[in-house]
């Protein structure tokens, strides 16, 4: 960040008054400029016993696949922006958004949250952000071209819940490049 939002002016670094971490002043009107983690949302889209994919159409991650995700809109709820960003990236339609997974990505300051949910048909086909996708079983996972750690825990945590029959709400802290 360079310059005030508020008057324009360069800003500078430097600890707040009854603050204790550095932040982006502006010396001229005294703007604090604060910046927070953003946050994720996405879904684990079920069709029977299968899973949608997406694979990635850009960086990061070009070619590989992922779960529909993406950043959280000014003014959505999270669900409301899980829902969006399925149809942008599969134009698949999902019912019953169920919370699955709170994942910390502190080391890029970023918070997903991830929902188990149902497609409502299969009239999904590749958006903007997509090369193609698919429903795939579970042993047709491709776990070794999966785009993300974050996607890799989502899928490893659904598939061994599904198995048990039992779904929790998750919460992990999830390393960089962290190999499961
Ligand atoms: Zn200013």
């Amino acid at each position: 960040m360079k310059f005030c939002t508020n008057c324009g002016k360069p800003l500078i670094e430097q600890i707040p008054i009854g603050d204790d971490r550095v932040r982006y002043v502006c010396p001229f009107c005294n703007t604090v400029h604060y910046e927070n983690p953003k946050m994720v949302v996405g879904c684990i889209p079920e069709w029977k016993n299968q899973i949608l994919l997406c694979k990635r159409a850009i960086e990061p991650g070009l070619g590989k696949w992922t779960l529909p995700a993406g950043y959280l809109e000014k003014g959505e709820s999270v669900a409301e922006g899980a829902r969006r960003e399925a149809w942008e990236e599969a134009y698949a339609r999902l019912n019953h958004l169920t919370p699955y997974g709170i994942f910390n990505l502190a080391f890029v300051s970023q918070v997903y949250i991830m929902f188990r949910c149902q497609l409502i048909d299969t009239d999904f086909r590749p958006g903007e952000e997509s090369l193609s996708v698919r429903l795939f079983n579970e042993d047709e996972i491709p776990w070794a071209d999966l785009a993300f750690t974050v996607i890799e825990k989502s899928l490893t945590l659904y598939f061994h819940d599904r198995k048990k029959g039992i779904f929790a709400v998750h919460m992990e802290d999830i390393e960089p490049r962290q190999r499961l």
